[in-house]
């Protein structure tokens, strides 16, 4: 059986939970364990795919296309795991699917309560095998919340049927700092460990998010408030890049503590991986400026995989990055000026594709490294038809109805319902011999996790092709292109999937990779 991880957090919401249990995750891996991670969300959204990104950062994708909460690719690119729709579980699908099973009369005319039977749903995806030394649990929102209280019920319950010695609680929190009196104050802490107590939950490790290292007494302070170990009190400390966070853990001997938990051997870990991260970002390096034309730059974390996919990419190059964030709307070829590469990332919409397009004109004519994610793809293809091809109507049928249609619904659905259309998830692309794209992929067979319901239109192939654009990717049946290049161009690729969410920051995306390397050589 795996042994549990529960992380919760208390006091306020946003003090990186999901970082903490990847954290504690890549500790365990340094050790030679293996973890998954699993994320529990209380509120009543069914799925977060539904979720508007004003408010929720990205949705991120999975290869069995769930459309999830982001936490779950940080999960993916700090752990090198792949998670699946059962590891991203809301509180509306728990009753979704306890309602369904009342009204299928599952439960045999039983009063349905939230104990047992809400209790028990969560309890079984909690328990979903997953042949890992470990399962990390996040339990999302802050302790005290009123939906949050059947998770915590839930776990409280789980850890004392597998057994306390094989769950471990672990809750961050926030001492504030007080600047006048120079103090770090530990009362909400002491009553977020409390609140976790009324569920009959006893943290056994305490992260203390703090803007300085907590002190040897703040410690044995917090510890004997909180019934717990003052070496079991790890400062969660501020800092300026999440990928330091395991490293601030394994300073305080993080690993060790949940060793003797569980009992299993004390061991030095090897954290030279991360630390590489760290020499990177202490290191002075030249500067690669990314010109990315998008539109949802008033909303922090909504382009989060693909400046995490870019910063990756940076280390791979041995560049200091920095992403000039260019309002599509507003788009003028100045904005290019200073840029050594060209990104036009995915969206919806029509709001800014004509600075999309744009932008694409512009990075082919002036031979600049260009690529293009999804959007970024059909508004380079919408250049090249328009700017090359020489036909002034072409276009996607998302912005317009009467147009040379080159983007354009190609699959079997119903257009004028298409709720639940996307196209989700991993597909297969086979990369044609001798482009540019399998000279990246050093391979002709790849996997790339798709989010969209427009695609190139394969009639379009041989007028494209005769005027210098390839399709240099296609799904295997020849129906759907995936890729295409201009092989006359310095580095102009683009790909109507999502590369940016199966990047890592060990190795960067082969993609990622060689735009960086194009736009760092200009
Ligand atoms: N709006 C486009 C489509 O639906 C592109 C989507 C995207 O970039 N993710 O096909």
């Amino acid at each position: 059986m795996s042994k549990y991880i529960f992380v919760t957090g208390g006091v306020v919401s946003s003090l990186g939970k999901g970082v903490s249990a990847a954290s504690l995750g890549a500790l365990l891996q340094s050790r030679g364990y293996s973890v998954h991670v699993r994320k529990f969300d209380p509120y009543l959204n069914v799925d977060p795919g539904t979720m508007s990104p004003l408010q929720h950062g990205e949705v991120y994708v999975t290869d069995d296309g769930f459309e999830t909460d982001l936490d779950l690719g940080y999960y993916e690119r700090f752990l090198g795991i792949k998670l699946t729709k059962n590891d991203s579980v809301s509180g509306g699908r728990i009753y979704w699917e306890v309602l369904n099973a009342e009204r299928r009369g599952d439960y045999l005319g039983a009063t349905v309560q939230m104990i047992p039977h809400v209790t028990n749903k969560i309890k079984e995806h909690i328990a979903v095998p997953t042949n890992t030394d470990f399962v990390i649990c996040e339990i999302g929102g802050t302790v005290g919340d009123i939906e949050g209280k059947v998770f915590l019920e839930s776990a409280r319950q789980f850890a004392n049927e597998v057994g306390r010695r094989n769950v471990m609680f672990a809750h961050l929190t926030l001492a504030p700092y007080l600047e006048q009196s120079g103090e770090l104050k530990t009362k909400p802490t002491q009553m977020s460990v409390r609140r976790l107590l009324e569920n009959g939950i006893q943290a056994d490790i305490l992260f203390v998010r703090s803007p300085r290292m907590l002190l040897p007494d703040e410690k044995v302070k917090i510890g004997m408030f909180c019934n717990l170990p003052a070496k079991n009190v790890i400062t969660s400390l501020d800092v300026d890049n999440i990928y330091k966070v395991p490293l601030v853990y394994d300073s305080q001997d993080v690993f060790n503590i949940m060793a003797a938990h569980f009992g299993l051997p004390e061991a030095a870990g090897d954290m030279s991986k991360i630390k590489k991260i760290e020499q990177h970002l202490n290191a002075d390096l030249p500067v690669c400026t990314i010109g990315v034309v998008g539109k949802y730059f008033d909303v922090s974390d909504a382009y989060k995989s693909l400046n995490e996919a870019l910063f990756h990419a940076s280390i791979q190059n041995n560049v200091r990055l920095k992403i000039k964030k260019i309002d599509a709307e507003k788009f003028t070829p100045e904005d290019c000026s200073d840029v050594d590469g060209i990104l036009v990332p995915g969206g919806f919409g029509v709001r800014g594709v004509d600075g999309k397009i744009a932008a694409a004109t512009y990075a082919r004519e002036n031979n600049i490294p260009y690529m293009g994610i999804c959007l970024g793809m059909q508004v380079a293809v919408i250049d090249f038809m328009r700017n090359v091809v020489g036909d002034k109507e072409a276009n996607s049928t998302e912005f317009s109805k009467n147009c040379t249609p080159v983007i354009d619904i190609m699959r079997d659905c119903d257009q004028e319902n298409m709720g639940g259309t996307l196209r989700l998830g991993a597909y297969p692309c086979v990369i044609k011999p001798g482009t540019l794209a399998e000279k990246i992929y050093g391979s002709n067979n790849i996997s790339e996790r798709h989010r969209h319901r427009y695609e190139l239109n394969i009639e379009y192939k041989d007028v494209l092709e005769k005027n210098g654009m390839i399709i240099s990717g296609i799904s295997p049946d020849g129906k759907l292109p995936e890729m295409v290049e201009i092989p006359s161009h310095k580095f102009f690729i683009a790909g109507q999937f999502h590369p940016e969410f199966q990047s890592n920051p060990f190795t960067g995306h082969p993609m990622f990779n060689a735009f960086v390397a194009a736009a760092k050589e200009k």
